[in-house]
């Protein structure tokens, strides 16, 4: 591997300074570093920014290949900035259970991943039998459904289940990842039904799942998680009364965290019904002064995930949108698009990236991954070249995204894992928690 240094970048947007890699880590970031250090790079103008550990993908393989797959999951990931994922139980079929299926996707994931990997289990009526085999394994965490998870197969998790799981992911020093909304707040009759129109088909599938939903499955799983002391990380959280919540559960001393997607600080329910069933999702998007509300809460978010969730386009397609598949394609686009978001609002881009990165790393009980000497340089560069995203630059097995048609200024220019240009031949390795 060659040694390089980079000239002139932007720390986080910041100071100007010359970064060099030698042996695939970082071996001194400064001012006017001399000569000496390899291959030089003009990167002037360039931003440098730690790589993006998007620690909420559904890439769907094995089983659905067809609606995503490693190979183009992890290339779209890596054009957005990603060095490494968490990949989801589901959707890939069979689900995540056990300590077979945690082998089998892991050599999945090293035979196709371009960026480093690790594997969620599922937390299910169905897989209690097999949770210790999969921390045995080395999984990231478990993760459970408050509620349907639109899979049969992917049972949800009540209150019985969901305080088993954490009794076992506690004494395993594990995090317990839940999707929260109460079933019953779930709006049933009359929605199914509404067709023909997709904006007025998605309002309605808005409407259908209030905030109220969200919050009393949070409170649910914040006293279980009292209850055992396990690390619960509620992720996709959509609302600041969400945000809230959570914190007034760490007050009280829950070990609670809380993650967003990038859809949830760019897209508003007037957007998304708009846009139409590529921007149908669950929990939905919320209005636009909860979207300004959670920009004004950030430092209650540890993490941002993508919750890529793609499907093939014929699932996204009809007159119910009741009966679309949901889910949003965005590990591509989501994190340059917050960047590009946050340099609007005038916050730091090192505020953002604690929540790509650092947060990830602290929460899953991961080590190293800081921007400074002695750690792999794992990065992106951000370059200014104004533009629109188009249909073709999408690398996703389908060409679905919420994000068609938007306005950036700044773009990845590319993604570096342990100082190697992220690429058709590159290899991720297989994270797991040193507790
Ligand atoms: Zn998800």
């Amino acid at each position: 591997m060659k040694d390089f240094v980079l000239r002139n970048v932007s720390l986080f947007g910041e100071e100007v300074v010359d970064a060099a890699v030698c042996g695939g880590q970082w071996s001194a970031i400064g001012k006017d570093l001399g000569c000496g250090y390899g291959q030089e790079i003009d990167a002037e103008g360039k931003i440098l920014l730690p790589g993006v550990i998007d620690a909420h993908v559904h890439f769907n393989e094995p089983g659905r290949t067809d609606w995503e797959g490693i190979e183009t999951g992890s290339r779209a990931l890596s054009a957005g900035g990603g060095t490494a994922f968490f990949d989801m139980p589901l959707n890939s079929s069979p689900p995540v259970f056990d300590g077979a299926g945690m082998r089998l996707k892991r050599t999945l994931c090293a035979e196709k991943s371009r960026v480093d990997f690790g594997i969620w289990g599922g937390l299910t009526p169905d897989s209690l039998g097999g949770l210790e085999e999969m921390a045995d394994e080395g999984v990231i965490g478990y993760k459970a459904f408050m509620c349907g998870s639109g899979l049969e197969e992917f049972g949800k998790a009540g209150r019985k289940v969901l305080a088993h799981g954490m009794k076992v992911a506690a004494r395993r020093g594990l995090v317990v990842g839940v999707h929260a909304e109460d079933e019953s707040l779930i709006g049933k009759s009359g929605f199914e039904d509404v067709m023909g129109s997709s904006l007025e088909g998605m309002r309605m599938w808005f409407a259908s799942r209030p905030v109220e939903a969200e919050l009393a499955a949070i409170r649910i799983a914040m006293e279980l998680a009292g209850e055992s002391g396990v690390k619960l990380h509620v992720v996709h959280v959509t609302h600041p009364d969400g945000l809230n919540l959570i914190e007034e559960g760490r007050r009280n001393g829950v070990d609670v965290s809380a993650e967003t997607c990038p859809h949830y600080l760019l897209l508003n329910t007037g957007m998304g019904a708009r846009i139409g069933a590529f921007a149908k999702c669950a929990p939905p998007l919320r209005d636009g002064i909860s979207v300004e509300g959670m920009w004004g809460l950030l430092k209650l978010v540890e993490t941002i995930g993508s919750d890529h969730s793609p499907s093939p386009p014929e699932m996204k397609a009809g007159e119910n949108v009741f009966a679309i598949w949901g889910g949003i394609a965005g590990c591509q686009h989501g994190i340059e698009l917050v960047c590009n978001e946050a340099m609007r609002r005038g916050i730091p881009l090192k505020t953002m990236a604690e929540k790509w990165r650092g947060g990830v790393l602290r929460r899953f009980g991961l080590g190293g991954g800081s921007l400074e000497a002695g750690q792999d340089a794992d990065f992106f560069l951000l370059e200014k070249q104004p533009g629109i995203i188009k249909e073709e630059d999408l690398l996703y097995r389908h060409r679905i995204s919420a994000y068609v048609g938007w306005e950036r200024d700044w773009r990845v220019l590319g993604t570096w894992l342990r100082g190697r240009r992220v690429g058709d031949e590159t290899r991720g390795r297989f994270l797991r928690p040193s507790g």
